[in-house]
């Protein structure tokens, strides 16, 4: 059905969780779900956009392709997340942490796939921020834990190109491909995204599914001059008066970053891989 490069198959991986900021993210790794059949967390119902959840899509794309939810699995609304992020409210993204690292060790996770820190949306940093330092809190307890990424809204073909190295790397055959389109074209909350996705990259890059291994600290940080779209974004809607703030890097992402890793180092020194080994933060 595929082939994959670089690595063995996904029985040889070992179990798997998949870690996304949002529903509809995972339709971009449909032929990984098929082979690895991990569990899954999603941070938000996607709501964001509409103003109603999303969630149920993504539980269809599951029951087809494969994956269980995890124990997150859309309970906050993006504006609950956005909100946090602005309140810098560190304790809630904390608990997702803690209780991802409690999920990892319980469910006997060998290695975790979560959104790349793009620069793109505030949510997806974070989910970064929170995939690292879970994985960093379960290796404490289990030993070590791979931790991957993938692109969201990067260039694909740059990805297929380069930056691979030790990658998990799946290339789908047509049948593969047929049924992750179908999927896509299947998710109608996203169906506009998908189309400019396959317009921008075109379908053969839609066959290949990368995980590249990251660090647990990696983070984005924005060039010299350059603005992160998330702030363009947000300060475009502060000045159409549909939202009252703006999350910026400087002033709410970079600073909760540090908080949560700040109380995870705590923690750590202290021993405590996991909640379950007897405090939880906060
Ligand atoms: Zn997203
Ligand atoms: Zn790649």
């Amino acid at each position: 059905m595929f082939r994959t490069a670089h690595q063995p198959t996904g029985a040889t991986l070992g179990r798997a969780a998949l870690v996304v900021a949002h529903p509809g993210h995972e339709l971009n790794l449909t032929g990984w779900l098929t082979m690895s059949q991990p569990s899954v967390f999603v941070m938000t119902d996607g709501s964001g956009q509409l103003g109603r959840s999303r969630l149920h899509s993504t539980t269809k794309t599951l029951l087809r392709a494969g994956g269980r939810p995890g124990s997150i699995y859309g309970h906050l609304s993006d504006q609950e997340v956005y909100e946090a992020m602005l309140d810098q409210d560190v304790d809630l993204f904390l608990r997702l942490t803690f209780e991802l690292a409690d999920w990892i060790c319980l469910d006997d996770i060998a290695y975790v796939v979560g959104d790349s820190a793009e620069g793109y949306h505030p949510t997806h940093d974070l989910c970064r921020t929170i995939v690292g330092g879970a994985v960093e809190l379960a290796a404490r307890v289990r030993g070590p834990i791979g931790n991957y990424e993938y692109v969201i809204t990067g260039p694909r073909i740059d990805c297929v190109m380069g930056r691979c190295r030790g990658a998990i790397k799946l290339i789908l055959d047509d049948q593969a491909l047929e049924r992750k389109l179908a999927a896509a074209r299947g998710y109608p909350e996203l169906a506009g995204e998908v189309q400019s996705a396959v317009e921008r990259h075109g379908i053969e890059s839609f066959r290949h599914e990368c995980l590249h291994p990251v660090d647990n600290r990696k983070s984005w940080t924005p060039e010299r001059s350059s603005q992160p779209h998330y702030e363009i974004h947000g300060q475009s809607r502060v000045a159409a008066g549909k939202y009252q703030r703006a999350v910026s890097y400087a002033d709410h992402i970079a600073p909760l970053q540090a908080a949560l890793w700040e109380a995870l180092d705590r923690s750590l020194e202290a021993g405590v891989g996991t909640s379950m080994a007897g405090a939880r933060m906060g």
